[in-house]
C-alpha cells in the first residue's frame, strides 16, 4: 500500500510543465502578429485547461484534519476521480502515493471511499481498513521528519496510530477495534512482500479481542 514518489522532478503536475514548454517554443519561432496572436490563445486554452484540471480534484476535510493530526499540519490529501486517477501517471502505485516536494498525497477512490465511510458497514471492512491505513501512512509521508522517505518506518507509525486515526475518521471505539484484525492483515501482507515495508523494531499495539 502506499506508496510515494520523490523523483517527481519539480513536483509540478506533468500539465504546468508541457504548457511552459509549448509557450517557449512559440516565442523561439518570431511569429508575425496574427500568428502571435493565435499562439497567445492557444496558451490561454491551454492554462485554462490547466487551472481546470488542477482543481478537479476533491481534497475532502475530514480526510485532511485527520491526515493533519498525523503530517502536523502539513500537506493536502487529495481524493482523485476515477478518470483522473485512471489519467495519473503515477496511479501505478496502485494505493495511492505523496509527492514530498510539494507536500501533497494523492489517493484513488478506493482509498478514499474506504476512509471516508468507516464506520459505514456497506463497505467492506477490508476497504474500510485499508482506507484508514493508507491515509495514516500517507499522512508520515507528509510530516517533515527524519523518517519521513522511510517506508519501514511510515508503514510503522501507520499501524501504531490505526485504531486512533479511524475514530477520528468516525468509527467507534468497537468499530475500530473491529477493523485493527483487517488493519493487521494488511500490515503483514505488505510487509512480507515488500521487504523495506519491514520495520523489525516496529511495535505493533496487540489486536484485544472483544469481551462477549
Ligand atoms: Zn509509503
Amino acid at each position: 500500500m502506499m506508496f510515494e514518489t520523490n523523483d517527481d522532478g519539480g513536483g509540478g503536475r506533468p500539465d504546468s510543465s508541457e504548457s511552459s514548454n509549448r509557450r517557449g517554443m512559440g516565442a523561439s519561432l518570431r511569429p508575425s502578429s496574427a500568428a502571435r496572436r493565435f499562439l497567445l490563445a492557444v496558451a490561454l486554452l491551454l492554462w485554462l485547461v490547466v487551472a481546470v484540471r488542477a482543481q478537479a480534484y476533491d481534497a475532502p476535510s475530514r480526510l485532511n484534519e485527520v491526515a493533519r493530526v498525523y503530517s502536523l499540519g502539513i500537506g493536502e490529501v487529495r481524493c482523485a476521480s476515477p478518470a483522473e486517477w485512471q489519467a495519473d501517471s503515477h496511479s501505478s502505485f496502485q494505493w495511492g502515493y505523496t509527492n514530498v516536494r510539494a507536500d501533497y498525497t494523492v489517493l484513488p477512490p478506493l482509498i478514499c471511499d474506504g476512509a471516508l465511510n468507516v464506520a459505514d458497514a456497506q463497505f467492506s471492512a477490508w476497504q474500510r481498513a485499508l482506507g484508514t491505513l493508507v491515509l495514516v501512512h500517507e499522512a508520515f509521508h507528509l510530516r517533515h521528519w527524519r523518517f519521513r522517505r522511510n517506508e519501514a518506518k511510515v508503514e510503522c507509525q501507520a499501524i501504531v496510530y490505526f485504531t486512533e486515526a479511524a475514530e477520528k475518521l468516525g468509527a467507534s471505539e468497537a468499530e475500530a477495534n473491529n477493523l485493527y484484525p483487517y488493519a493487521l492483515a494488511w500490515h503483514r501482507w505488505l510487509t512480507q512482500r515488500f521487504s523495506w515495508y519491514r520495520d523489525r523494531t516496529c511495535v505493533i499495539p496487540p489486536w484485544i479481542p472483544p469481551v462477549p
